[in-house]
């Protein structure tokens, strides 16, 4: 047993886990386990859920003002945790330090978004609507709701969900990712810090269980689900059945179109960011590279290749390094057989990360950079995501071939273009069949006062992140009809009403 065991947070307590099952946590740098997270049983759920279910009312109850001010509190708590937070996040996850603060900055600026809930929530008026009426809608909570995040962000993701729902008057059951449960459970910590009462945040550990047991709770309203592509299919299609709302983000394949005329230093630049920063495991990774037309291809690969020999592959904590371990030995393993499936299939490998070891941490989950030329649309390692430290070169005659590959592809998260004609770009921006554009940005992740979400197997359902989206999502529309009636009564009426 690891010194460090991880229960649930629960009605404002740390709960020792009963299942008797658990989960190891590594530090992916040394590629040890350093903890264990405790695994729900459905019970376990429902105390969670039960929790979230007294606290509803009285929460819901506060004017959002007062919810707002816990939100104003949460937000400086982080800030003067972001240290400890990151320390945290980068040794269970593996990224280093200052994408960890990135990650929980991120989240940060939900945060800060959502202490805008008071003007957020407003709903409208129209006066006069008809002889002596008014009518009025209003955004009201849903009640309990939950979150299912994946280990990629273990920090920013949560945020996205709770910071937005329990803002408009929800409470919320969150089930992390098993694989770096230290910081979400921290975040339940900061946020009774805050100033929340006990039960409106709850934090339960656990894996496929603890999610079939939320998608089947009757007092569970709403779903939101980030992760891969199957399972985010799964819980929306099991989540809808039972009546639930939800949203489930999926997997990605970010393509970055290069047209010929480019700024190439600086595309350079923002490719080698995109594509192996946090060792490609984001769901806005830049994996593909478009080039239109040979030449463009033959210059980017050839500025490529110092930057990537440049690269520095350390451990989490190294302040100097570009990028960490993966998060475990298994997902290493899965990428560098992505890496031989391609080979296999005909693509030109020009630099293999495969034999990485980094001296005195060999029992670290590293992998080094690769970089694929000639990669085509039939290969399966196209098709797939591969969510490592791989760029994929591809060949294209012209932008309209560029563009269509990412809107063919499975998925339709992100995709960028690096161009200096403007009039490409908006026309790109217009028609590409994906969710999220950058335009001169390889990692086009909307600011929090917009929403998230991409396309296509990227994501089920229809209302996305934060943002604007994140409030409809979190909340139901009530409208009022009103009528203060003076003088005669009027007779009966038969028809529907109209405001003839
Ligand atoms: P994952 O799908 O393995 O896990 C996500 C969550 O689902 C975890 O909480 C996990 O416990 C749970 N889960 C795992 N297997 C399950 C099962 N069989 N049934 C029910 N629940 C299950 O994803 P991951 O490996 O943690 O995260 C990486 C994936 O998430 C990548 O595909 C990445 O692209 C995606 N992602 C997407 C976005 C987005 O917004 N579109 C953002 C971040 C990550």
């Amino acid at each position: 047993m690891a010194d460090v065991q991880y229960g649930h947070f629960v009605a404002g307590q740390t709960v020792a886990g009963t299942s008797g099952r658990f989960g190891d946590i590594f530090n992916p740098s040394f590629g040890e386990v350093t903890a264990q997270v405790a695994l729900a049983t459905a019970t376990e759920v429902d105390q969670a859920v039960q929790a979230a279910k007294a606290a509803q009312p009285g929460w819901a109850a506060l004017n959002p003002q007062r919810r707002a001010r816990v939100m104003f509190k949460f937000k400086s708590l982080l800030e003067d945790n972001m240290d400890e937070l990151a320390k945290l996040l980068s040794e269970q996850h593996g990224k280093v330090i200052a994408d960890s603060k990135g990650d929980i900055q991120r989240g940060l600026e939900v945060i800060e978004f959502a202490c805008g809930v008071p003007h957020l929530m407003k709903g409208e008026y129209s006066e006069g609507a008809g002889p002596g009426i008014d009518v009025y809608s209003m955004r009201q909570p849903l009640g309990v709701v939950a979150g299912i995040t994946p280990f990629n962000f273990p920090a920013m993701i949560p945020m996205w969900m709770f910071g937005v729902a329990i803002a408009c008057g929800n409470t919320f059951v969150l089930k992390p990712s098993e694989k770096d449960p230290g910081v979400p459970i921290r975040l339940g910590e900061l946020f009774m810090e805050a100033g929340a009462p006990e039960g409106v945040l709850n934090v339960v550990n656990g894996d496929k269980e603890a999610v079939d047991a939320i998608l089947a709770h009757p007092d569970i309203k709403a779903v939101s689900f980030v992760g891969s592509s199957d399972i985010a299919q799964y819980v929306y299609a099991t989540g809808t059945a039972t009546g639930k709302r939800v949203q489930a983000m999926g997997g990605a394949k970010n393509h970055g179109i290069v047209l010929p005329d480019a700024d190439m230093d600086q595309t350079v630049q923002d490719i080698i960011g995109a594509a192996y920063g946090s060792a490609g495991e984001r769901c806005m990774a830049l994996s593909v590279a478009v080039c239109v037309g040979d030449k463009t291809a033959d210059t980017l690969i050839e500025k490529l290749l110092p930057e990537i020999d440049a690269l520095r592959v350390g451990i989490a904590t190294d302040p100097e390094a570009h990028y960490g371990p993966v998060i475990t030995a298994a997902h290493r393993d899965k990428i560098a057989r992505y890496i031989q499936m391609s080979v296999d299939e005909g693509a030109k490998l020009i630099v293999d990360g495969r034999d990485f070891s980094l001296q005195g941490y060999e029992d670290g989950f590293f992998i080094g950079p690769s970089l694929f030329d000639d990669v085509t649309s039939d290969m399966q390692s196209y098709k797939d995501e591969i969510f490592g430290p791989v760029l994929q070169v591809m060949r294209a005659q012209t932008v309209e071939q560029a563009m269509n590959l990412a809107s063919n592809h499975q998925y339709g998260n992100g995709v960028a273009i690096f161009t200096r004609n403007g009039q490409a770009a908006r026309e790109f921006a217009q028609r590409v069949n994906v969710g999220m554009v950058g335009i001169n940005v390889p990692i086009p992740v909307p600011v929090a006062y917009h929403s998230f979400g991409g396309w296509k197997r990227s994501a089920f359902g229809d209302v996305n992140q934060h943002g604007p989206e994140g409030i409809r999502f979190y909340t139901k529309v009530k409208t009022v009809t009103q009528r203060w009636p003076e003088g005669d009564v009027t007779d009966q009426s038969f028809i529907i009403p109209t405001m003839q």
